[in-house]
């Protein structure tokens, strides 16, 4: 088995510091399985190619009895594909040859391994069921240009058809580091059948290599947390055993979160052990949460919605697909999320430069533009609820979505002021999470916090007595309603209260 990896980055050679090894040079390593060797066959200061190769020993398997799922007949321990194809052995050996430039780590030059350089591996028979099309939809939205050709049982005997194996070329422009840890993660997926047995330590390679797991000095939620199809990536890569894929699952979740989102979902809710996974559950709670601010202001009829702490954006991309409202603000302390809201607010723009959004950061005193283009719409704002804010003011309604928890207890009073004092728009919905349901957060500590950033958790109790107290002294009436599954002992994940003037 092989992969060769080519960069046209100049100097091209500079490939032998990211991957530490020298390009003058072959140099093998003994492993458990078999030998690895990395070689490079060309090496010039416009193009060089590093391959790594992996010699399997079919015999050393059998000595290791580390063949979990093997094929239910007998010859299969003796006759099977783990010595040609791009398999989870071969990715143990690139984690082990290439474990530095994988983490990212250049002594020599740190700057180079944070660099994007132009990247095409070549992986000429890498076993996938879904075919040409899974490989797309597990590379494209990671930036890779793919090309998967699948490859033939024998190409002297056409009829047989094609094989599940797939010759893949993936293209791109990004870290070597970042490259390596897509292969790492996405090669055993789509190979379903790890060599070896499972266990916890495999979710934390798993995070890790996702980029998941913070550090770094960088603040994402890491690709694994952000791709589309990281419900399937999580339990091909952890062999389907369910305890670990929903710990893995949430924990992804929570790494979303981390840059400014609640899109901590509740793994506990079905705790069976044949629990669907995620994608097949319906919506997950943070839908489900968004979906019950929109009932609610459609059900009070608001003309106009001010998102107080709107995050990346989800509530206010469903807001702008609502015709009967007039004005749509999303305020934020945040300036990342702020980008990110505009990003997904930005898709639907058009050619010319109308979009669906407003400039970004409207200032203080900034006169709105004429609304023109009924699409072009929400404002953005930097700001924080707990000052005072004109801008806050002439919103018929505003939303506070898992925002109140991310407060210092001591400024709760200061935001009371500044949106039921000073703005007070006519609806107020907030939503914050119930601090009785977390015990059905598996791998969640008792006591613990659902999400790094909250300062407290309420029960429904101290919801209720902070929400009423607010009511009467700043002349609401208040109501309160569940989001998410109802529990019959700890009520529903997410508690929301409903404040009318
Ligand atoms: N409402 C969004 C995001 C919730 S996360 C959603 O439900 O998806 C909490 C958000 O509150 C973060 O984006 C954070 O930046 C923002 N936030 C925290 N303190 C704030 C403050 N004082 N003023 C405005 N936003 C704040």
């Amino acid at each position: 088995m092989l992969l060769t990896i080519t960069t046209t980055a100049t100097p091209a050679t500079d490939l032998g510091y990211l991957l530490h090894k020298h390009p003058d040079k072959a140099q093998s390593f003994e492993q458990s399985f078999g030998t690895a060797h990395v070689f490079y066959p060309e090496a010039t200061d416009e193009r060089c190619t590093a391959a790594l190769m992996l010699e399997v020993d079919p015999r050393s398997l059998l000595r290791s009895r580390t063949s979990v799922n093997s094929p239910d007949f007998a010859l299969a321990q003796y006759v099977n594909d783990r010595p040609f194809a791009t398999s989870s052995l071969f990715t143990v050996a690139l984690g082990r040859v290439f474990g530095s430039a994988l983490k990212g780590r250049c002594n020599t030059r740190p700057e180079l391994a944070r660099t994007p350089i132009p990247l095409t591996l070549a992986l000429p028979a890498v076993p996938c069921r879904g075919g040409a099309d899974r490989a797309r939809s597990l590379f494209e939205p990671l930036g890779w240009r793919v090309a998967a050709e699948p490859v033939p049982l024998d190409p002297g005997l056409p009829g047989w058809g094609d094989s599940h194996y797939l010759s893949l070329t993936l293209t791109g422009t990004m870290p070597l580091s970042e490259a390596l840890s897509h292969l790492y993660v996405l090669l055993p997926a789509m190979d379903g059948a790890k060599h070896y047995w499972v266990d916890e330590s495999e979710v934390d390679k798993l995070l890790r290599a996702g980029g998941a797991t913070g550090g770094d000095g960088d603040d994402g939620p890491g690709w694994l947390a952000s791709h589309p199809e990281r419900g399937w990536i999580t339990r091909r890569y952890l062999n389907r055993r369910d305890r670990y894929v929903r710990t893995a699952l949430a924990r992804l979740a929570e790494a979303d979160d981390r840059t400014g989102d609640e899109e901590a979902d509740d793994p506990a809710t079905e705790d069976t052990a044949a629990a669907p996974a995620r994608e097949e559950r319906g919506p997950s709670l943070a839908e489900q949460r968004a979906g019950a601010v929109l009932a609610v202001l459609s059900a009070e009829r608001a003309t106009s919605v001010i998102d107080l702490g709107c995050g990346s954006g989800k509530l206010l991309e469903r807001l702008v697909e609502d015709r009967a409202l007039e004005r749509i603000t999303g305020v934020d302390v945040s300036t990342v999320s702020l980008e990110r809201a505009h990003r997904a607010l930005c898709r639907g723009c058009h050619p010319d430069g109308r979009g669906r959004h407003r400039p970004l950061f409207a200032g203080a005193d900034g006169a709105r533009e004429g609304s023109g283009d009924r699409l072009s719409r929400p404002e953005l704002l930097v700001g924080s609820v707990v000052y005072r804010d004109a801008r806050f003011s002439g919103h018929d309604a505003a939303v506070l979505m898992e925002v109140v928890e991310h407060l210092d207890p001591s400024r709760l009073s200061a935001m009371e002021e500044s949106v039921f004092g000073a703005a007070q728009p006519r609806v107020v919905v907030v939503t914050t999470p119930n601090a009785e349901y977390n015990r059905h957060y598996e791998g969640l500590p008792e006591g613990a916090f659902r999400h790094d950033d909250h300062r407290f958790e309420w029960t429904r109790a101290e919801f209720t007595a902070w929400a009423e107290g607010v009511a009467e002294r700043n002349g609401y009436a208040v109501r309160f309603l569940p989001v998410g599954p109802e529990h019959p002992e700890t009520g529903a994940p997410t508690q929301m209260g409903v404040f009318t003037r």
